[in-house]
């Protein structure tokens, strides 16, 4: 006999676990997590963590700085491969090793430590929205009432949804010996940034741009890497694709999109834990109030923040633009540069 659950979600990275944990809050017990990986695992993420991403996971009951996160002292802003201004930080989080593998690890024990049931090593190979039901690699057919896809850009939810724009986003990780800093570049990919972060004995150095077919990101890396004169080995460099817009966020009323696969992540800064975590809240709710106007509604008020930020990102990359803001800007209007940095480009992270 087919094993049935009232919730089925594809995932467990941040929006899928905020959304059992919710569901749970909401009185929703028989839910059922299908991931396709061992934890602890690997995220290609900075996890750089804002207060207001902070916040959100301390709603669920994790704290953030048992997870060995600290607040960050101040940012270095390049431009050009040449230093333009000093900013205090006032909201932005790293943690020594700066990836996400032991804060997800932290927030799936917190999930099953709350009797939420997960199957890991397991992914969807086929499914039936009229049957409602799934097949696993195990063959197994499992029936649902409502199915949830949180599995990112590139998972088996990916096929229901599509970006014509999105951003990729590379990162390299290694032993170093430069010195604590956080540094983020500007000018050196079109539409994107660099971030170098140094913090004991580890760098991570990440880029990003809007993503274009045409272009050699691996090489684009490679002559960053060079630029910075630091010679570490390429081998473990990886990288990931962003979205840009959002997606269909409900199908056929009980199939349900949440964090990167229906586009909750800003394309300027690409803040993906906030939106991610506060997809589940509002995924729950809809399925707990049987209300689907209410994700529906969420959804759309990102589209109007998103599609702005969209638009920021257009402009703010001109050449035009960005000369002006670094060589007349942070010459003579720090004060500005600093306080639009940390409210608008980091916050919303
Ligand atoms: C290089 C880089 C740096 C970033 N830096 C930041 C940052 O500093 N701060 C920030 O807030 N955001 C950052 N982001 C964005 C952030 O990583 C994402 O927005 C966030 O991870 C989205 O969470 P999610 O739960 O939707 O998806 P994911 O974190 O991708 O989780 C999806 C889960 O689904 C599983 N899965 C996939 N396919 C299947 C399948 N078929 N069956 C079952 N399970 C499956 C995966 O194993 C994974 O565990 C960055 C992204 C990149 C690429």
């Amino acid at each position: 006999m087919q094993k049935s659950y009232k919730v089925i979600i594809i995932g467990a990275g941040p929006a899928g676990i905020s959304t059992a944990l919710n569901l749970k809050k909401n009185g929703i017990d028989d839910v059922l997590i299908v991931e396709k990986k061992m934890f602890p695992r690997y995220k290609c993420c900075a996890g750089y963590i804002t207060n207001k991403t902070k916040q959100e996971f301390f709603k669920l009951g994790l704290d953030i700085e048992k997870c060995h996160y600290t607040l960050i002292k101040d940012f270095n802003i390049y431009y050009e491969y040449s230093i333009r201004q000093k900013i205090k930080n006032k909201f932005l989080y790293t943690n020594d090793v700066i990836d996400r593998v032991e804060l997800d690890n932290a927030f799936f024990e917190l999930a099953k430590d709350m009797g939420v049931k997960v199957l890991e090593n397991r992914y969807i190979i086929h499914n039936d929205f009229t049957e409602k039901t799934i097949t696993l690699n195990d063959e197994r057919t499992l029936k649902y009432e409502t199915l949830i896809f949180a599995d990112g850009m590139n998972g088996y939810g990916s096929k229901f949804q599509e970006f014509n724009e999105k951003n990729i986003a590379m990162q390299l990780t290694f032993d170093s010996t430069l010195k604590n800093e956080i540094q983020i570049h500007f000018g050196v990919t079109e539409r994107g940034y660099v971030w170098v972060s140094s913090n004991n004995g580890i760098t991570n150095v990440g880029l990003t741009d809007v993503y274009d077919i045409n272009k050699n990101y691996a090489l684009i890396f490679k002559n960053l890497l060079e630029r910075l004169g630091l010679k570490p080995d390429i081998e473990n460099l990886r990288g990931a694709f962003t979205p840009i817009g959002l997606g269909n966020p409900i199908l056929h009323g009980n199939v349900y999109f949440v964090g990167d696969i229906v586009g909750a992540c800003d394309p300027l800064t690409l803040s993906g834990l906030r939106y991610g975590l506060k997809c589940g809240e509002k995924c729950a709710l809809s399925i707990a109030k049987n209300n689907t106007k209410i994700y529906a509604n969420y959804i759309k008020s990102l589209k109007i923040k998103f599609n702005l930020m969209k638009k920021m990102q257009k402009i703010f990359y001109k050449k035009k633009i960005i000369n002006l803001i670094f060589n007349v800007g942070c010459r003579y209007f720090k004060g500005i540069i600093s306080f639009v940095f940390n409210n608008f480009f980091v916050n919303k992270k």
